[in-house]
């Protein structure tokens, strides 16, 4: 099996549960019990996974950080959390059409609830409608909720400069980073909040982390009730092994990033000459430059992306289309950036990360080029193209 479908998730880096390990039959105090020598190794070791985390995102304040169960609970606490304790504030809550289902359902949950939501276009290229997002922050906007890169087109956003325009108007300013950290660097300068997940990052599922910037000064009502833990903003006791997982990663992915990307590049760059010089009316989703090199989206015109995918059951991509997603409407990602419907139900999401080789790049690429040509050879569709 090749394995092309980094964004959906990453295996975990054995480096990564090497560390782990001791925490689960060894050292396995509750890290909340400061009575005993076992819980404070515990905490200890939290501790140090938590500097890990506020290091990649370039803060050295660790009273930043609060752990959660993953991206999903911890976009879900910065967008309820902050809609539920400012609600004397205003009602309108900003996001953009491409967030993450975890955002954009949330945000839709609030609207159920009376809120103002809403949602930013973005330009054919995937990146955000500035304009329209200024236009949009009013005196009764609480927050803004923009992801930092996308996970089907992997375009990035103009970060610092919402963040600047949300402050500028008062508007508290969250990113879910969970596709951006340890691909790019990332830092909170303009961000008061930003999302974390593990196994983005070759770290564990079922963990990740929320920043909360301390200058602002931010409270957030709590999801759920308990034992006020991560200064009672996420009750519950902390996964000791996952915490120390995802610091380890972070340490990883930061020391990496760098030398990963040009390796990433260089892929990117080899396999998108490949598909181009072999095969014509294909499309790159999303901005050709301010993108991540380890997601590429591409629409092949005649043919539709589940075909694609059975014609190659060696190889683990994810397609936009919508048998895959379970639904009849094509990715509403690809929607939002206004392709043709039917280039959208022929798109494929090829994923490289840490464990991609050259071999297997160019294998993909011939394999997608082979199945792409003999589906279009038996496509009434195609003839005469
Ligand atoms: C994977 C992902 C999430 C969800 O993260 P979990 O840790 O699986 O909850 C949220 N946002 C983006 C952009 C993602 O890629």
């Amino acid at each position: 099996m090749i394995y092309m479908d980094y964004q959906a998730t990453t295996p975990c880096d054995p480096r990564v549960l090497k560390e782990m390990l001791p925490y689960f039959c060894e050292i396995y105090g509750n890290p909340h019990s400061s009575t005993h020598a076992m819980g404070e190794e515990a905490a200890t070791a939290i501790e140090k996974a938590r500097k890990q985390v506020a290091n990649i995102i370039g803060t050295v304040d660790t009273k930043e950080i609060i752990f959660t169960s993953g991206a999903t609970e911890a976009n879900n606490l910065a967008i309820q959390g902050i809609a539920k304790f400012y609600k004397e504030r205003g009602n309108r809550i900003i996001t953009s059409e491409i967030e993450h289902p975890c955002v954009k359902e949330t945000c839709r949950a609030l609207a159920r609830e009376g809120f103002d939501v809403v949602f930013v276009p973005v330009s054919d290229n995937g990146i955000i409608d500035l304009d329209f997002l200024s236009k949009s922050l009013t005196d009764k906007t609480i927050l803004a909720s923009i992801m930092t890169v996308n996970n089907e087109i992997g375009t990035i956003q103009p970060i610092d400069e919402i963040g600047k325009l949300c402050r500028e108007h008062g508007v508290i300013f969250h990113t879910d980073a969970a596709q951006a950290i340890g691909k790019i660097p990332v830092n909170t300068e303009n961000v008061d909040l930003m999302s974390i997940s593990g196994h983005k990052i070759y770290g564990p599922k079922g963990i990740g982390a929320l920043y909360i910037k301390g200058k602002s000064r931010l409270r957030l009502a709590p999801l759920f009730h308990g034992g006020k833990q991560e200064r009672g903003m996420r009750s519950g006791t902390l996964p000791t092994p996952l915490c120390v997982g995802l610091g380890i990663a972070c340490e990883i992915a930061q020391k990496e990033m760098k030398e990963e990307f040009e390796r990433l590049l260089k892929f990117k760059n080899y396999f998108l000459k490949k598909i181009f010089d072999n095969l014509p009316k294909v499309y790159l989703n999303g901005d050709k430059e301010k993108r991540i090199p380890g997601c590429i989206n591409l629409s092949f015109d005649g043919v539709e992306g589940e075909g694609i995918m059975l014609g190659m059951n060696d190889i683990c991509v994810s397609s936009g289309s919508a048998c895959s997603s379970q639904t009849l409407e094509p990715s509403y990602v690809l929607q939002a950036i206004s392709i043709r419907e039917d280039l959208a139900h022929s798109s494929l999401r090829i994923g490289f990360g840490r464990f991609t080789t050259m071999e297997e790049v160019d294998y993909v690429a011939s394999k997608i080029i082979e199945v792409v040509n003999r589906l279009r050879s038996m496509s009434p569709i195609w003839e005469g193209q």
